[in-house]
């Protein structure tokens, strides 16, 4: 039999998207999926584009990024979100389906598709032909993780994520807040605040007792030294955060001009510097106790958060580093990645990279430039997501932070934003 135009690594969200807008451009495509024979420790079926956790594909709502994105999605022709619409079930705003029924509609769909052919094997190594897509997800095999880390070098393949919490810069109160850097080195790029003796042991006494999100079955407790837990940190002994992120060294309080007991810094995480990273709150606390811990920090108690913090195993690679604008490998011509391993987070959100994967591919077969959707899409800017300067590099979901800022009264921005991003987007499809 001929070979496929394009061999695609991973029957998951990414890769049946991939696979099914490439046959939508008529190209031939093979799929290797290597369940059911060898399975993750989080799939449980043989079916493709298995939803491993929730049924939800989050909000509809078009004033929530998730909203915004499938309608950004719609417009371009995203087919598993079709088949989703048809698996849905009742859950308000939410976008939720039946599981089963969704990923064997998805398998269903693939199998008849004369252009796809399914091979169901594990991939272990990157001998590949030209064009081929690794779409193999968080959860990639044992030797396949070996092989990318053997062609990237291991510093740049990561197997656990270590989010901090993200908030809306505009929901902080700023009279709490003083700008500077650690002993005036470089701009005053950060926010920080200063907490009293009482302040400080209230928080640790919290991040004692708070709950925390179970850990999955699979995942064992091994963190890096480099990000670990704040609440583990504080259990190290209730001064140990006062020596590590929260410590005041080099920075005085403009209100009192003295050193204060501990001090929380927000960095900047978006360009316009809509979203504020806490530094070293990266956390396993349950999503409601995130809430509650807003809410020991001066100025933060009605902080809108952007991004909850979380810890859990993810293999990803350093996108901006090794891949290019269309996420193809720069060590080697016709390699792609696409889904959660390039570092977008989430179940939509790798819907969406795979049919960005595919208009790229199909572009590139044709010997033409990179496409690149405008900036003020969602889709736009996870795609410039991949690309940024960030460092340490980290998975991004969708949200409002990611756009650039909009004129408009407070209460209309979200649709205001909403109505740009998907004008935009049908100007460039209509050219
Ligand atoms: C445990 C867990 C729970 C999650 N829960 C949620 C959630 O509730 N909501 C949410 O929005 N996101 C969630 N995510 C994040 C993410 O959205 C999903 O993991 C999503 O499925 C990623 O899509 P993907 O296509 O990149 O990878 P996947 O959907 O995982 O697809 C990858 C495919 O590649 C196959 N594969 C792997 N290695 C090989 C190989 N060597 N050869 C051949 N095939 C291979 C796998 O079997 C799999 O079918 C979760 C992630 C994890 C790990």
């Amino acid at each position: 039999m001929k070979a496929a135009e394009v061999t695609i690594i991973g029957g998951g969200l990414a890769g049946s998207e991939c696979a099914l807008q490439l046959a939508r451009r008529r190209r031939t495509v093979e799929l290797i999926e290597m369940r059911p024979s060898s399975s993750t420790p989080a799939h449980r079926s043989g079916d493709l584009a298995e939803l491993v956790c929730s049924n939800s594909l989050k909000s509809d709502n078009p004033e929530t990024a998730s909203g915004l994105l499938k309608r950004e999605l719609r417009l371009l022709g995203c087919r598993l979100l079709e088949i989703a619409e048809e698996a849905k079930v009742p859950a308000g705003h939410a976008l939720a389906v039946d599981r089963e029924f969704f990923a064997r509609s998805v398998t269903e769909i693939v199998d008849n598709e004369p252009l796809i052919r399914l091979d169901r094997s594990e991939q272990t190594d990157l001998e590949l032909p030209p064009c081929s897509v690794i779409a193999s997800g968080p959860l990639t095999s044992g030797s396949l993780s070996f092989a990318l880390e053997e062609h990237f070098g291991n510093e740049h393949l990561f197997f656990y994520d270590a989010i901090a919490i993200s908030v809306n810069a505009e929901t902080i109160d700023s009279s709490r807040v003083f700008k500077a850097s650690r002993y005036g080195k470089g701009g005053a790029d950060y926010w920080n605040i200063a907490l009293s003796g009482e302040e400080y042991n209230r928080l640790i006494d919290f991040l004692f007792s708070a709950p925390k999100s179970e850990k999955r079955g699979f995942e064992e407790q091994r963190y890096f030294e480099a990000c670990l837990p704040v609440e583990v940190i504080a259990q190290r002994g209730p001064e140990s955060l006062r020596y590590g992120a929260l410590k005041p060294k080099g920075l005085v309080d403009p209100v009192t001009g003295l050193e204060p007991h501990a001090v929380i810094q927000l960095r900047q995480e978006t360009l316009d510097g809509s979203m504020l990273g806490l530094v070293g709150f990266q956390t396993r606390l349950t999503r409601p106790a995130q809430r509650d811990l807003l809410g020991l920090i001066p100025g933060m108690k009605g902080a809108q958060i952007l991004r909850y913090g979380s810890i859990h195993r993810n293999t990803f690679i350093d996108s901006p580093r090794l891949l290019d604008e269309k996420q193809m490998s720069r060590s080697r011509d016709g390699l792609f990645f696409s889904g959660q391993i390039v570092g977008v987070e989430g179940y939509m959100e790798s819907i969406a990279h795979g049919l960005v994967t595919a208009m790229n591919i199909d572009r590139y077969l044709d010997g033409k430039d990179v496409f690149l959707l405008p900036e003020h899409t969602l889709t736009g800017a996870l795609q410039a997501h991949l690309s940024s300067a960030h460092v340490p590099f980290q998975p991004m979901n969708v949200n409002y932070g990611l756009l650039p800022p909009i004129e408009g009264p407070k209460r209309s921005r979200k649709r205001l934003m909403t109505e740009r991003s998907l004008q935009s987007l049908r100007d460039i499809l209509s050219v």
